[in-house]
């Protein structure tokens, strides 16, 4: 239950002064839905008007604010031009200008022979400066109520910032004094003041300096986040631990049959991330275990090896992947492998129903069947193992941490977790998205791999493209053709893929096919099985495909508008290709002229394909706020901290949470009380859960 301390900060944003229906809509775009979210959206500059010039002092592009009297009005002669007065003091004039005003506007604001106190932007115009639509028009005993400094918030269209600053003058107020839950000393080291007034003040700048992320309000706010992350993620993993364990055992039998019948040996990569595996497994304690290994690194190999593992000694498990099409074909590389050494395996997503879902749910719970295979309908209650030692989850960026944390609970106590991620994270995020996990690193791609072959052409030579793919379709290449995100939205998506469809169909025929995420599940899998068996050539995707699809016969890859995509994102699609033995190739299609980060991207594609290395380059191009600001990507979102900019900040955040966790895993003491407080601020009520008397 939320502490009542905090009610206001959680009322809706419509319970302010002057925000509407309307208003409301936007703020909620912009910031969300509550209270406490308006207040993390912090300024990102300000206006300073404590410039206050003679009118014959000011400059050319200068905001100024000065002391006049109202002069003559010369309201225009045609409508398309501007209504302008003339204002003066001592020194000399100007002009202010204004377009298509208010009839009664000015006469009201302005009247003739009164002194006014004008603040805006200075622009000369034929050798005399002007002033275009003051931002603030007061008489001369109203100056208090002129902000000399104002901050300037990030806005979304349609929204005014004076609307953002009257809501927030409203929402400031409200801002509770809390109890401390920083550590003292360590608040006084940094120099850092209680959190309600540095909020405050972070809305408050005094300076340019203070809208930086070094500011010191800002940075206490952003270590008071990366606290409330660190130390979620701690207690969440502490509770995981105590619960106890039990040693998995396996024989190796299975493993030796199965590695018989692979055409390949493993790499030594796979060989230590196994032998780590296993120690966690034969431990008492439970695993919790991130394997991470760049596209194509041969996760599925490890995973069912670890799965064999918890079948040889006479236990369940079971592997999770994140969208239908993956947890298929996992299912069509696993079930051939599993025969083979007489392993039963069986495939559940939301399309199993009915009887053959009851058959399913039957040999699940009987302990028969021995590995599961599904989407999150795994999660489902009726869902009930008979002994789940084992669960993977894939491509778990996709998944929130609560989700994990239901699969393992379905085990009962001692589940081990392998949790599984394609994209190479970089260290610093893997520490907010996983806390202490023990990592596993797949760094060493299997043996063969031929490096991909990436061009980068404009899309005017489309055509040329399209031409090239007859050759390669003549040497019997598969190849995806990947169109662009054209906006949040499948339907737009689709609309654009199925055009390109057309438009190769219309080339190539029959041999070409479409997928998108508009699709129904059923009609999706039919043409990725027919791709998979060839008889598609020319595969015309969204990015539904990006994750995970495995087809080593394709060689091609184009990606049209590749100027649109994320670098992470370009990266796990060319991941699709060069997965063969033969020469693979992608091309990457992008509108004249580049901007400079796209440029960037498309310059570090053709570099490099080393994931770890793209991620960090991903990282700095983006900055940490976008890569986690990103829903899909299922990592935690930072409202005010920059992981970037504030690795330290982290760090100490991480050492302060392992800390608190060691002396007061229950959070009963004091500052307990206060951290318990700090978590509701920032929504980690699951963590909180976890506690004794959560
Ligand atoms: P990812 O890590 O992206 O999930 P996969 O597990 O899908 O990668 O493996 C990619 C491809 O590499 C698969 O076709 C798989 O059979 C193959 N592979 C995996 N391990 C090896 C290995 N040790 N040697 C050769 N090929 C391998
Ligand atoms: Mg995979």
């Amino acid at each position: 239950m939320r502490p009542e301390i905090l009610f206001p900060l959680f009322a809706p944003v419509r319970s302010l002064p002057g925000i509407g229906p309307r208003l409301e809509k936007l703020v909620e775009k912009l910031a969300g839905p509550k209270i406490i979210d308006l207040l993390w959206h912090l300024p990102s500059g300000l206006i300073d008007r404590r410039n206050r010039p003679k009118i014959a002092e000011v400059r050319d592009g200068e905001i100024a604010t000065i002391e006049a009297t109202v002069g003559l009005h010369i309201p225009p002669r045609t409508k398309r031009l501007p209504y302008r007065v003339h204002v003066f003091d001592e020194t000399g004039e100007m002009q202010i200008v204004f377009f298509n005003p208010r009839p009664d506007y000015i006469a009201k604001t302005m009247p003739e022979g009164e002194r006014r106190i004008l603040s805006g932007r200075v622009e000369f115009y034929q050798g005399g400066p002007q002033m275009t639509h003051p931002d603030h028009i007061v008489p001369i005993d109203g100056l208090q109520d002129l902000p000399l400094l104002e901050p300037i918030y990030p806005l979304t269209a349609g929204l005014p910032l004076k609307s953002i600053q009257k809501a927030m003058k409203g929402a400031l107020p409200l801002i509770p004094d809390l109890p401390e839950w920083q550590n003292g000393p360590w608040l006084k080291a940094q120099g850092w003041t209680s959190w309600s007034s540095s909020l405050t003040s972070a809305h408050q700048p005094q300076s340019a300096e203070a809208v930086e992320p070094s500011a010191s309000a800002r940075a206490r706010l952003a270590y008071d986040e990366l606290l409330a992350n660190q130390l979620a993620l701690g207690l969440v993993r502490l509770r995981m631990k105590k619960l106890p364990g039990r040693p998995v055992v396996g024989t190796g039998k299975l493993r030796v049959k199965i590695g018989d019948a692979l055409p390949f040996a493993l790499t030594g990569a796979q060989v230590r991330s196994l032998a780590e595996i296993d120690d966690d497994m034969k431990s008492p304690h439970r695993m919790l275990r991130l394997l991470q290994g760049d596209v194509g690194s041969g996760k599925t190999v490890v995973a069912l090896f670890a799965m064999l593992n918890a079948v040889e000694a006479g236990f369940q498990a079971a592997m999770m992947a994140p969208t239908e099409i993956l947890a298929r074909q996992h299912f069509a590389t696993l079930a051939p492998l599993c025969e083979t050494a007489g392993v039963t395996i069986e495939l559940l997503t939301g399309r199993e129903k009915g009887r053959r879902r009851e058959e399913i749910l039957a040999t699940i719970s009987s302990g028969e069947t021995k590995i599961i295979v599904g989407t999150h309908a795994l999660f489902q209650e009726d869902v009930v193992f008979h002994a789940l030692a084992l669960a993977v989850v894939d491509e778990q960026h996709r998944f929130g941490v609560h989700q994990r944390l239901m699969l393992t609970s379905k085990g009962g106590p001692g589940t081990d977790v392998l949790v599984m991620t394609a994209t190479p994270i970089p260290r610093t995020l893997t520490l907010t998205a996983y806390g202490d996990m023990d990592i596993s690193k797949l760094d060493e791609k299997p043996p063969g791999r031929k490096p991909v072959d990436t061009r980068a052409l404009p899309l005017d030579r489309l055509e040329e493209v399209v031409a090239s793919l007859e050759r390669a379709l003549a040497k019997d290449a598969q190849v995806y053709w990947v169109c662009p995100l054209v906006e949040e939205s499948d339907e737009v998506d689709a609309a654009a893929a199925e055009q390109r469809y057309e438009h190769l169909r219309s080339i190539f025929g029959a041999a070409v096919g479409l997928v998108h995420g508009r699709m129904k599940a059923a009609d999706k899998d039919a043409v990725m099985a027919r791709f998979q068996k060839g008889e598609i050539r020319i595969l015309v995707a969204t990015t539904v495909i990006e994750v995970g699809v495995n087809v080593p016969a394709a060689t091609v890859m184009v990606i049209e508008h590749a100027e649109r995509f994320g670098l992470a994102q370009l990266h796990q699609l060319r991941g699709r290709v060069g997965r063969g033995g033969d020469k693979s190739s992608c091309l990457l299609l992008y509108q004249a002229p580049l901007g400079e980060t796209a440029a960037a991207r498309i310059k570090i594609m053709r570099e490099t394909e080393d994931g770890f290395r793209i991620a960090e380059e991903d990282l700095r191009l983006r900055g940490a706020g976008e890569l986690l600001g990103t829903r899909q990507s299922g990592l935690p979102a930072f409202r005010i901290a920059d992981i970037e900019e504030q690795k330290e900040l982290l760090a100490a955040a991480h050492d302060d949470a392992r800390m608190i966790i060691d002396r007061d895993p229950e959070l009963e003491s004091e500052r307990g009380g206060a951290l318990r407080i700090l978590l509701y601020l920032f929504e980690r009520d699951e963590a909180i859960r976890y506690l004794r008397s959560g």
